[in-house]
């Protein structure tokens, strides 16, 4: 049984370190916006090389309370993928914008400076991109754009935490960053969580009291707020992950390398680096016309896969009318062949080729 993602093998590794911090966080009582979340704050603030990173409930409300913060909101346009999980664009919805869905370069699975440049109308304000399963967006090109028209940056990092251009780290290349420690995240929680990362003082200390009740001073609230706050017990895990993420994107990275060289030969299309960043392998996700051999082969052999995504968002129901007669060639090309395999850290190499094994004999 090999599963997609393995949190039992990772939690006996750091169980000792983790269950030592819940205990004392349950003897200290400080449970909602205790000492872990701050000390994790500034810690996660360090590592990804921005002034502020603040802790919040999860990876959707960062988003939602960053477009909040830049000022998006009713009827303007935000240009983002379709290629995504479905929480980017519900953001963008929740403070009244009109996501606007680009198509993606097939390779990489991310937007692109041309597809964004060509949506862009007057009533764009800003561009989201998402660095789908772990690999930076070219984000040169898309501050180029950006910065030709005047529009914000809000990066979805949600699946790239340690994904790095030029040792700029994602989510600190343009205004704010949204990210999210769900558990099968490359940084995850045993919960829910999620963070902002800014170079912005002024964004910073509009989110610190949106996620607190629209409140600076306790009981004097200046707007209406959201009760979205990181909790103190997945801040003890958060830190004692953070210390060992550049570990486990190695382990990610060296397990993607092993599958990329053993699948070769294959008529498949193992996942393509572009080299314009350091990918981190949220997902390891390769595309085949034998999409469904595969998978029942890989079931019948016990091993788990998964489709990341099998219907893309401008075609799902809830934008079926809104985005009626919206074709994007390339997102739906990818979503009818791409098949994502187990992908953690700790996947061994004998698990890669025996997953490997499966599908050479499909
Ligand atoms: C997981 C994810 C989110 C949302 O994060 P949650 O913490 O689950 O709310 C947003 N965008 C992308 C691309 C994601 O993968």
């Amino acid at each position: 049984m090999i599963p997609m993602v393995d949190l039992k093998t990772q939690y006996a590794l750091l169980k000792d370190e983790i269950d030592a911090g819940l205990l004392a966080a349950l003897e200290n009582t400080a449970f909602v916006m205790g000492p872990n979340v701050q000390a994790f704050e500034k810690e996660a603030a360090d590592y990804l090389g921005v002034k502020h990173a603040i802790a919040v409930a999860n990876g959707t409300e960062a988003l939602h309370m960053a477009l909040i913060a830049v000022g998006i909101g009713d009827d303007d346009e935000v240009i983002t993928s379709a290629f995504t999980f479905i929480a980017t664009a519900e953001a963008i919805c929740y403070v009244r914008a009109k996501p606007v869905f680009v198509d993606i370069d097939p390779r990489t699975f991310n937007i692109t400076p041309e597809s964004i440049e060509a949506a862009i109308t007057p009533r764009t304000k800003a561009i989201m991109p998402v660095h789908l399963f772990g690999q930076p967006c070219d984000m040169a090109g898309i501050r180029a754009v950006a910065d030709r028209h005047g529009l914000k940056i809000i990066e979805d990092c949600a699946q790239s935490f340690g994904a790095s251009i030029d040792g700029k780290q994602t989510g600190s290349m343009g205004l704010v960053g949204g990210t999210s420690f769900f558990p099968s995240k490359n940084l995850g929680a045993y919960g829910d969580g999620g963070m902002l990362m800014t170079h912005s003082d002024d964004i910073a200390q509009q989110v610190k009291v949106l996620r607190n009740h629209g409140s600076e001073v306790r009981y004097y609230h200046d707007v209406i707020g959201f009760n979205s706050r990181l909790d103190e017990l997945q801040a003890v895990i958060l830190r004692v992950k953070l210390k060992r993420i550049e570990q486990f994107n190695a382990g990610r990275r060296h397990a993607a390398h092993l599958y990329s060289q053993l699948l070769a030969g294959l008529p498949l299309e193992t996942p393509y680096e572009d080299g314009i960043g350091i990918h981190v392998y949220h997902q390891y996700t390769l595309l085949s016309d034998q999409r469904d051999a595969i998978m029942a082969a890989l079931q019948q052999a016990n091993i788990a896969c998964a489709i990341y995504y099998p219907v893309p968002l401008h075609q799902q129901k809830v934008f079926a009318e809104y985005c009626a007669g919206l074709g994007l060639p390339a997102t739906e090309a990818v979503a009818a062949r791409c098949l994502s395999l187990p992908m953690y850290p700790e996947l061994t190499d004998e698990q890669v080729r025996e997953v490997v094994r499966v599908i050479r004999s499909t």
